[in-house]
């Protein structure tokens, strides 16, 4: 994390009050994203990855409680602003994708008219032009102009289409960051790889920052720059793609890495691991490491001691008693 790294979030928490207590979707998340740089945030499900998202974008559920010492995008202080300027800040500069564009896209309207109404209302554009500038945006995510799109409504289109619509609506309105949670998921597997490229190379082309959701290990080694490994509603670690993919420093990180196979790093034929056991409760306080029940390393100490998120080299960060990896166990 660096002080002029252009997404800034220090110290998120995300509380939701529920029957047995207060469950911890998020706890004590920190972390940096350079201008221009993706991150994608990896876990299982259920680890706070959505959350994290949503908390920053000021999106949240109406009974989730969030905190936190600093979020900021771009010089904007996320949490000193009021609910109007923040409604305008999505519309202009961050900009989130989800999993099914149905969530975002109108039924009621046709594709052409969300678009030109997305423009009119966030760059203040005449109708007549946004729906130009509509036109050439389809045909920059590969829906040319000749099919007729802009007339149809969005149940008419597939869920490639879709999302495309979807990714041309967002980047139209040139935002400088874009979240986007498991975009591809839905998808057949040979459009997920169209879509991503899409995604992947529009961000690039317009230097956008990129948070990237995803439980696919595959897709991080192609868009990633950085990652963030979450666990529990905890980030256990980040660090550039290259570090965390081949020299991890969490064992859970480890394990996960080893449930997957990793493009260039898997051997053919090598037998895919699993982690035992299961992910403890997110309700109440969790006392020293989340992951020690189901760690083969852990010491006594990772069942009470503080695993503060240590900062390690360039920014490099992990969650663990024992880190670096050398040390595991040694207790
Ligand atoms: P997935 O990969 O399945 O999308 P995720 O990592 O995105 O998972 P989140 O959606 O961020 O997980 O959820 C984190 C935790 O917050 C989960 O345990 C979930 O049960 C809890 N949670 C989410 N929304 C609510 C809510 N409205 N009320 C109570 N708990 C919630
Ligand atoms: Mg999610």
């Amino acid at each position: 994390m660096a002080e002029d790294d252009f997404v800034l979030v220090e110290g998120l928490n995300i509380d939701f009050a529920v029957p047995g207590g207060t469950l911890h979707a998020v706890r004590d998340a920190s972390f940096g994203i350079a201008k221009g740089e993706t991150l994608c945030i990896v876990g299982e499900s259920g680890s706070g990855k959505s959350m994290t998202a949503l908390g920053l974008m000021g999106l949240l559920p109406s009974n989730a409680q969030r905190s936190a010492r600093r979020l900021r995008v771009g010089g904007h202080d996320l949490m000193a602003m009021s609910r109007q300027k923040l409604s305008d800040l999505r519309g202009s500069e961050m900009a989130m994708i989800f999993q099914e564009p149905m969530t975002s896209l109108n039924p009621c309207y046709t594709v052409g008219n969300q678009m030109a109404e997305t423009l009119v209302r966030h760059r203040g554009v005449p109708w007549r032009s946004a729906l130009t500038t509509a036109r050439d945006w389809l045909e920059r995510v590969g829906i040319p102009p000749s099919a007729g799109r802009l007339g149809q409504y969005p149940h008419q289109l597939s869920g490639g289409l879709r999302q495309r619509v979807m990714i041309a609506m967002m980047l139209m309105c040139e935002p400088k960051l874009i979240i986007a949670d498991e975009p591809t998921t839905a998808l057949d597997v040979t459009i997920q790889a169209q879509v991503l490229h899409l995604l992947a190379r529009l961000q690039r082309e317009m230097g956008i920052t990129m948070i990237f959701i995803t439980h696919d290990l595959g897709v991080v080694s192609r868009i990633a720059d950085r990652i963030a490994v979450m666990y529990a509603g905890q980030i256990v670690e980040t660090g550039t793609t290259r570090e965390v993919l081949t020299d991890a420093q969490h064992p859970y990180t480890r394990g996960l890495l080893d449930c997957v196979p990793v493009p260039g790093k898997t051997q053919r034929g090598a037998a895919l691991g699993t982690i035992p056991g299961t992910v403890p409760s997110l309700i109440g306080r969790l006392d020293g490491c989340g992951f020690a029940g189901r760690c083969r390393h852990a010491a006594p100490a990772c069942l009470t001691g503080l695993t503060a998120l240590a900062e390690r080299d360039n920014g490099r960060q992990v969650r663990c008693l024992f880190a670096p990896a050398t040390l595991w166990g040694r207790a």
